[in-house]
C-alpha cells in the first residue's frame, strides 16, 4: 500500500511571518496521509519547529547538485537537511522554464539530494502541444528516464514523483482523473521496465495541475494516483486542510 503524500508547492509566496500564521491556523496532521509545505528558502528555518508540531514535513522548492563551491546564489543538499527539510521539489516546470534546467540537471539535483538523504519530489510534464500531438507519454517517460538515470532500485523508496502537465498548472484547467491516471500508470510501467514491476509499484506518483478541495477526491480515487503537488489551493489553511482531508 503507498501512503498518500499532499504537497503544497508555495511558488514565490508568502514572507516568514505569513508563513509562520498559516501554520499557527493548521490543525494537527493525521497519520495517514504524509503532508508537506515546500516554501521559500528564506521561510524555511523557522517553520522547522512549528510543522514538526503538526506532523507536516518541511520541503524545498530547488536544490543546487553540488555540496558546496562558487555556485553564487545556490543552495546545496546539506544545507537544507541541516535546517531539518525532508523533501526538495526538483525539475518544476517553471523550473525547467525559466531558469533552463535539463533533464541532466534535474538528474544531478535529484542523485545529491538523495546522498543528503532528503526526498527529492520529481516533477515531469507535458506542454499544450506535446498532448496535442498524442506524445504525452513519450514525452514524459522520457523525463523520467532520464531524472531516475544512474539510481538503484532502493532509492526508489526515497523519491517522489509529480506528474504535471503544464498547460493544467494555474489555468484552473485540469486534466480529468482518467487522464492523469492513464499516464501516471505509463511513467509506472517507465519505472518497472528500467528498475522491475516491484520497485514501481512502490514509487509514489502525485498529479499537479489546478488541484483544488473539489477536486482532489476525483483524483485520489484512481488507481495509479498516490497524492497531489497543489500550487495555489495550498495558500490558504483552510483550503490546504481540505486537501489533506480529501486524500485520507
Ligand atoms: P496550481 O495548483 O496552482 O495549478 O500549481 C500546480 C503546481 O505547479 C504545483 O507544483
Amino acid at each position: 500500500m503507498r501512503k498518500p503524500i499532499i504537497a503544497g508547492n508555495w511558488k514565490m509566496f508568502k514572507t516568514i511571518a505569513e508563513a509562520d500564521s498559516f501554520v499557527q491556523h493548521l490543525p494537527v496532521v493525521e497519520q495517514e496521509v504524509d503532508v508537506v509545505v515546500c516554501a521559500p528558502f528564506t521561510a524555511l528555518f523557522s517553520l522547522t519547529e512549528p510543522l514538526r508540531a503538526k506532523n507536516i514535513a518541511l520541503g524545498a522548492q530547488n536544490v543546487h547538485w553540488e555540496s558546496e563551491g562558487a555556485f553564487t546564489g545556490e543552495v546545496s543538499p546539506g544545507m537544507l537537511a541541516e535546517i531539518g527539510v525532508k523533501y526538495v521539489i526538483i525539475g518544476h516546470s517553471e523550473r525547467r522554464a525559466y531558469f533552463n534546467e535539463t533533464d541532466e540537471t534535474v538528474n544531478r539535483k535529484v542523485r545529491s539530494a538523495l546522498d543528503a538523504r532528503l526526498m527529492p519530489i520529481v516533477c515531469v510534464g507535458e506542454n499544450l502541444s506535446v498532448r496535442e500531438a498524442g506524445q504525452t507519454s513519450t514525452i514524459v517517460n522520457g523525463q523520467i528516464t532520464a531524472a531516475l538515470s544512474e539510481l538503484s532500485a532502493e532509492q526508489l523508496n526515497q523519491i517522489v514523483i509529480a506528474y504535471e502537465p503544464i498547460w493544467a498548472i494555474g489555468t484552473g484547467q485540469t486534466a480529468t482523473a482518467e487522464e492523469a491516471n492513464e499516464v501516471i500508470k505509463a511513467i509506472r510501467g517507465c519505472i518497472a521496465e528500467q528498475f522491475g514491476s516491484q520497485w514501481a509499484e512502490q514509487v509514489r506518483i502525485q498529479y499537479g495541475g489546478s488541484v483544488n478541495p473539489q477536486n482532489i477526491q476525483g483524483f485520489m480515487s484512481q488507481s495509479d494516483i498516490d497524492g497531489a503537488l497543489v500550487g495555489g489551493a495550498s495558500l490558504t489553511p483552510d483550503s490546504f486542510i481540505a486537501l489533506v482531508k480529501g486524500a485520507a
